[in-house]
């Protein structure tokens, strides 16, 4: 039998050319002013050339404060090596998602590596830092009965992650472990089918450490598993650079390590390092697992040459903690207020929007580039420079910016 399929006669209204369309996209011009009258506008510096610790931006040779290339691997020759090995051997994509046909063996190779470097049963790579955040919130946290108890400084990711799940939601004070401890002990808490504590491993805007130690005491306490985000950790704290929980020497007991590949390890992605139990049932449940392809495997070869160097390689590590305490040394001898950092993540406490970011552009006139951050990334009163020193920048690159920025800073009434 055939089947015939006939358009609906709907008579189409005709078009009238002098009929005025409404702009149906005009709002964007009005949010766009707003965003610019709150100084919330982003334009885009662009490198013009490998990220480095000296790089071209916008035309000009600056001192890099800004990325998060901590290791200098952004444009290692081991891993361009590696990355074009593997587009010889795999071709330049899986165009598949990873439990359809998008798992290469190599995919598989990084992934053991990863688990060893973190001393889990087992780890699981997802296409970045964000997606693994967002996925595993969602996933682990799936019930209105669940409870996701979160730091209030965490990380946007984990904040949309939250958002994603179906559990409900507390935020304990900035560390403030007395907080956690009256969430945990809530009847809320209590009733709880599951609950989660999530807190970054190292605080991307001010550079401090999560207490670990006692949010482990507390997590056991209260029958609650803990997740960190250890994106600013991993190849940066503990030995090998394998993150807070090994720092802590807790890395048998933490249930969730994430860990980016997108910072000191330069490539792009996230991971999750955990039990057997934890990546199987992650496999089949989380959405951007199940729902986005995976990685090319250039990027898959480069994290594995990454992780290898971290293994072989610790002084790069010393290197980077040298430089940050000298630039952080120097920074607190010109006078300026460096807030709580512990790590080589230094804002530059600055307290005011406009001086943040005149701040800034002073800096980027004077060949150094440090990003000014306003809010709403931070809250009002605390907008900062943000610095990050790698652990390629010379001596003589660290005392130039510190050079300028004694100088503007003198300009701008920040220091004497
Ligand atoms: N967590 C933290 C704490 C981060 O700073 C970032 C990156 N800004 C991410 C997660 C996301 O990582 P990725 O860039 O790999 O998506």
């Amino acid at each position: 039998m055939r089947i015939r399929f006939t358009a609906a006669k709907v008579p189409l209204k005709r078009y009238n050319a002098r009929m005025v369309k409404p702009n149906l996209m005009g709002f964007l011009d009005e949010e766009i002013a707003k965003l610019k009258a709150e100084g919330r506008f982003t334009t885009l510096r662009v490198l013009e050339g490998a990220q480095m610790p000296v790089s071209v931006i916008d035309g000009k040779k600056v001192v890099n404060l800004t990325s998060n290339n901590y290791l200098d691997l952004a444009n290692h020759p081991r891993l361009k090596a590696a990355a074009k090995a593997a587009i010889d051997k795999y071709g330049v994509g899986t165009a598949a998602v990873r439990p359809i046909i998008g798992t290469m063996d190599i995919h598989l190779e990084l992934e053991r590596k990863l688990a060893a470097f973190k001393g889990t049963q087992a780890a699981l790579v997802f296409q970045s830092g964000f997606t693994v955040n967002v996925a595993c919130c969602q996933s682990l946290m799936s019930d209105e009965k669940d409870l996701l108890i979160s730091d209030e400084l965490n990380h946007a990711s984990i904040i949309d992650g939250a958002r994603l799940a179906k559990a409900s939601r507390r935020i304990y004070r900035h560390k403030d472990m007395e907080h956690l401890r009256e969430i945990l002990d809530s009847k809320e808490s209590a009733a709880a089918r599951r609950r989660m504590i999530v807190t970054d491993g190292v605080f991307s805007m001010d550079g401090d450490v999560a207490p670990l130690p006692a949010i482990m005491d507390l997590a056991d306490r209260y029958e609650a598993f803990v997740m960190v985000d250890d994106a600013h950790a991993s190849g940066v704290m503990g030995p090998n650079g394998r993150g807070t929980p090994a720092h802590f020497n807790l890395a048998d007991r933490v249930q969730l390590q994430i860990g980016t590949l997108s910072k000191a390890v330069a490539a792009i992605g996230g991971y999750v390092a955990g039990s057997r139990s934890l990546i199987d049932y992650l496999i089949s449940t989380a959405r951007p697992f199940t729902f986005s392809s995976s990685h090319p495997p250039s990027v898959t070869a480069t994290c594995i040459a990454a992780v290898d160097l971290l293994m072989e390689e610790p002084q790069r590590i010393e290197l980077l903690w040298r430089n940050a305490r000298y630039f952080k040394e120097g920074l607190k001898k010109a006078g300026f207020d460096t807030g709580v950092s512990e790590t080589p993540i230094t804002p530059v406490m600055v307290g005011d929007t406009a001086k943040a970011k005149l701040f800034s552009a002073r800096l980027f006139e004077e060949g150094v580039f440090a990003l000014a951050i306003v809010f709403p990334i931070v809250a009002r009163g605390k907008e900062r420079l943000r610095t990050i020193v790698s652990s390629g920048h010379t001596p003589k690159d660290l005392d130039f910016a510190l050079e300028k920025f004694a100088k503007v800073g003198r300009e701008l009434g920040l220091v004497g």
